[in-house]
């Protein structure tokens, strides 16, 4: 990536005034076909409610790459569903991309890594690794939503992050949203969801949620609600 496509505040800044009054899906076409066209990835954890930007961008350009990240500490379900989904879908360029092996081997050589230092297993497992998966791109779509609470609370449709733009198109979609747009378009939900899963990750750092806030079940117990993506991108 050169200095060319470096992203500035003040882009995201006028991207934001400019698509203000836009649907999602004006938003999202804008975003994909007129402001960075081959430009954009979608990184998804194909999880609890993932289903819903994967689809409004599937009717977009199923083509657009879509960015998974296997921890290696995943649920085993997931990988069935981003399978089912890619498929139900017709995602076309689906990446799976996997932590580097020397860094594990140095770094994690037990696999225990989470349990000792959760920042650093989150560093080597998720930041790096997405970090050189989105290198070639000048934005990237999350799902992120201001329901979620916590550092999301406030969440912009679109910000910067780093020398990138990042695209929160359903940050203010309220949960019942969510739940009636799985419903409108039959899709598919993730195996877990109906085990009380509100937000699914690495199976060491994950539970059912409890009520209000739906990322509870993440890192329970401890203070860290974020895993690095998006504090350290
Ligand atoms: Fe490691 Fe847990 Fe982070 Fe997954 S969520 S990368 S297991 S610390």
């Amino acid at each position: 990536m050169g200095h060319d496509h470096h992203q500035t505040p003040a882009r995201a800044a006028a991207l934001q005034a400019s698509y203000a009054s836009s649907t999602t899906p004006e938003l999202l076409r804008a975003m994909m076909t007129r402001e960075f066209p081959g430009r954009l990835a979608v990184v998804s954890s194909f999880g609890a409610e993932s289903a819903v930007i994967l689809h409004l961008v599937s009717r977009i350009a199923p083509a657009t790459p879509v960015i998974f990240l296997d921890t290696g500490k995943l649920f085993g379900q997931t990988a069935a569903y981003r399978q089912q989904l890619t498929d139900w879908l017709g995602l076309k360029d689906v990446r799976v991309i996997v932590p580097n092996a020397g860094d594990l081997a140095k770094r994690d050589p037990a696999g225990d890594l989470w349990r000792r230092d959760p920042d650093a297993c989150c560093a080597i497992r998720k930041v790096a690794p997405l970090r050189a998966a989105l290198a070639g791109f000048d934005a990237w779509i999350t799902g992120r939503k201001s329901f979620q609470g916590g550092a999301r609370a406030k969440l912009p449709v679109i910000e910067t992050a780093g020398k990138m733009i990042k695209i929160n198109p359903l940050t203010h979609w309220p949960v019942q949203w969510i739940d009636d747009y799985y419903a409108a378009h039959a899709l598919p939900r993730h195996p877990l969801h109906e085990f009380g899963f509100t937000s699914i990750g690495c199976h060491p750092c994950t539970v059912p949620a409890g009520q209000g806030d739906t990322r509870s079940g993440r890192w329970a117990g401890t203070d860290k609600t974020e895993c690095g993506i998006h504090t350290h991108l």
